[in-house]
C-alpha cells in the first residue's frame, strides 16, 4: 500500500477541521476526492504534503512504510509526494527551467541517483514538453509570472512529468478550465498514470472525472470521507448535488 491515512484529525487554530479521515491508496490507482465547498479538501492535501499552517491533532498517515507525520514538507517533496495547487505561485526572477532543474535533482538526490547533466536534463526537458504541448519558450520565462489560468494548469502538469511523483494531488486543477486545458490536463495525468505511482484528484466538478477514470470516487464532507463508490458515484453527485449525502449524514 502506498498511503494509509488512519483517522486522521487536523486543525488550524483552535477550528477543527478534519475530523476522521481514513483512506487507502494502492500503487496503480486512481482516486478522486469530492465534496462541497469547504469540506476539507485542501485542507487533507495540505496536511499530507506538510503544510506547516495546520495541526495534526490525531490518527497516522503511512506513506510507503514510512510515518509520513514525521517528516517535513521539504523532504515528503523528495519522498515522491508531488501537490498541485488550486493556486498556482508566482516567482518572478527563477526561470522555469532553473525551477524544475533543482526539484528534479532534490527528487533524484533522495532516490540516490546522480544529478542529470545539462545535456540530459535538456533532453528531459524538450520529451516532456513535447508530450504536455508547452513551447519551449516557456523555459526561459519566471515561474508561471505571466501565464493565463490554463498554461499555468498545464505548467503544473508538465512539472510532474518532469518529478515523475509516486503520489501526485490534484487540487482542483481543473477550477477555470476551459474544455481544451481541461483535456491536456487529464490526458497528461492519463500518460503519467502506471503501476508505481498513484493519484489523487481533488475536483468539485464531475466533467475532469470524464476524462481521468478514477477507480474510487470518496465524498468529503464536515471533514470526513463520509461516502464511497466507483466513477458512478461522480454521475449521480452532479445529476443530484450533494443534498442527498447531507441527508445520508442525517442533516
Ligand atoms: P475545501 O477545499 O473542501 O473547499 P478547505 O480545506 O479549503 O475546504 O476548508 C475547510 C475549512 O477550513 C473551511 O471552513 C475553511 O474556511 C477553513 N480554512 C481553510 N484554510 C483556512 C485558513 N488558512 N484559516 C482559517 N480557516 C481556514
Ligand atoms: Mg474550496
Ligand atoms: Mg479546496
Amino acid at each position: 500500500m502506498l498511503l494509509n491515512i488512519n483517522n486522521l484529525q487536523a486543525s488550524i487554530g483552535e477550528k477543527q477541521i478534519l475530523k476522521g479521515i481514513n483512506l487507502k491508496v494502492n500503487k496503480g490507482e486512481v482516486h478522486s476526492i469530492m465534496g462541497p465547498n469547504g469540506s476539507g479538501k485542501s485542507t487533507l492535501s495540505s496536511v499530507l504534503v506538510g503544510n506547516p499552517t495546520f495541526t495534526v491533532t490525531g490518527g497516522s498517515v503511512e506513506y510507503d512504510g514510512k510515518d509520513l507525520l514525521q517528516y517535513s514538507a521539504e523532504e515528503r517533496a523528495r519522498m515522491g509526494i508531488f501537490l498541485s495547487f488550486q493556486y498556482p505561485v508566482e516567482i518572478p526572477g527563477v526561470s522555469m527551467t532553473n525551477f524544475i532543474r533543482a526539484a528534479v535533482t532534490e527528487r533524484r538526490k533522495a532516490m540516490g541517483l546522480p544529478e542529470l547533466s545539462a545535456g540530459d536534463f535538456l533532453k528531459l526537458m524538450r520529451e516532456k514538453q513535447a508530450v504536455m504541448g508547452i513551447d519551449r519558450s516557456f523555459s526561459g520565462r519566471s515561474v508561471n509570472v505571466g501565464f493565463s489560468g490554463g498554461e499555468k494548469k498545464r505548467n503544473e502538469i508538465f512539472q510532474m512529468a518532469m518529478l515523475e511523483p509516486s503520489l501526485s494531488i490534484l487540487d482542483e486543477t481543473d477550477s477555470g478550465l476551459d474544455i481544451d486545458a481541461l483535456k491536456v490536463v487529464a490526458e497528461g495525468v492519463n500518460r503519467l498514470r502506471s503501476k508505481d505511482n498513484a493519484t489523487i484528484v481533488i475536483t468539485h466538478y464531475q466533467r475532469l472525472l470524464d476524462y481521468i477514470k478514477p477507480d474510487f470516487v470518496h465524498v468529503l464532507y464536515k471533514g470526513r470521507i463520509v461516502k464511497t463508490g466507483g466513477p458512478e458515484l461522480a454521475l449521480e453527485l452532479e445529476e443530484r448535488g450533494y443534498d442527498w449525502i447531507k441527508e445520508e449524514v442525517g442533516e
